[in-house]
């Protein structure tokens, strides 16, 4: 039967890579957060996935069609320079509001957000990409911190790192990434925020290589549903997720 003429069908070709953007590595890139990037791109490796890596310094332009953007911690004067480049690029925002997924860290959490503190404590205006504003705290949250994530995001118990003087409250469109079980986070007992794909949160660790169950969120978020790692991949992560969360009391 020639119901198609004999033509071939529609030959699946490969499937568009993801587009991962590391955004301003030269201001923001404290503890390690690179880490976030490579994890991305194993894990979208580990299930065939191809991946695209653009690292944007802030002399560049941000591309306005990735798929994940990506934002580490940073000093506050840097941060407050980050801040000011991003509103003045507007890729960042251009991309949010065609829905892409945006996960930052720390002084990136805060520069997603309405304001944050500068360097001597002045409001410094955010990208308004997520409904937070951060204040500097009484006292710097220096530590491990482990967090209960929102049970709708279906992410296993958090562990990281943190370290930053800021304190952050959300607004209606925001929701707690977390609830914290030891640690400070947010300093209201929630740890990070979301609104829609774009996610913020205070955990170093880097986050994603702790924690491993944020990583395949967001690339769920832009892939679909992911087939799950084979276990021997994961045997040195358990471990590591054992480790640090038994060093506060806590399990995996
Ligand atoms: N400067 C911010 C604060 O101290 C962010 C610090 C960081 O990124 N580690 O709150």
């Amino acid at each position: 039967m020639h119901d198609n003429l004999g033509l071939p069908g529609p030959v699946p070709g490969p499937a568009a890579a993801i587009r991962l953007v590391w955004v301003y590595p030269d201001l923001l890139s404290t503890y390690g957060d690179r880490g976030n990037l490579l994890v991305l791109v194993r894990r979208a490796g580990l299930r065939g996935m191809a991946v695209e890596v653009a690292g944007v310094n802030s002399d560049q332009q941000v591309p306005g069609d990735g798929d994940i953007y990506l934002l580490g911690g940073g000093e506050d004067l840097p941060q407050v320079l980050a801040a000011r480049r991003l509103r003045a690029d507007g890729g960042l925002a251009a991309a949010a509001s065609r829905g892409a997924v945006i996960f930052a860290v720390c002084a990136g959490y805060q520069i997603i957000g309405a304001e944050f503190a500068g360097a001597e404590g002045e409001a410094v205006p955010g990208l308004g990409l997520l409904d937070i504003r951060s204040s500097r705290g009484e006292q710097r949250a220096v530590g491990e911190i482990t967090a209960e994530v929102d049970p709708g995001l279906g992410v296993p118990r958090l562990t990281g790192f943190e370290n930053h003087q800021g304190v952050t409250w959300r607004g209606p469109a925001a929701r707690p990434l977390a609830a914290v079980l030891d640690g400070v986070g947010n300093g209201d007992g929630t740890e990070g925020a979301y609104g829609g794909r774009v996610i913020g949160t205070y955990l170093h660790g880097p986050a994603l290589v702790r924690n491993p169950g944020l990583a395949d969120l967001l690339l769920g978020w832009v892939a679909g549903p992911l087939p799950p790692v084979d276990p021997r991949q994961e045997e040195l992560v358990r471990q590591l997720r054992t480790e640090r969360l038994a060093s506060r009391g806590a399990t995996a």
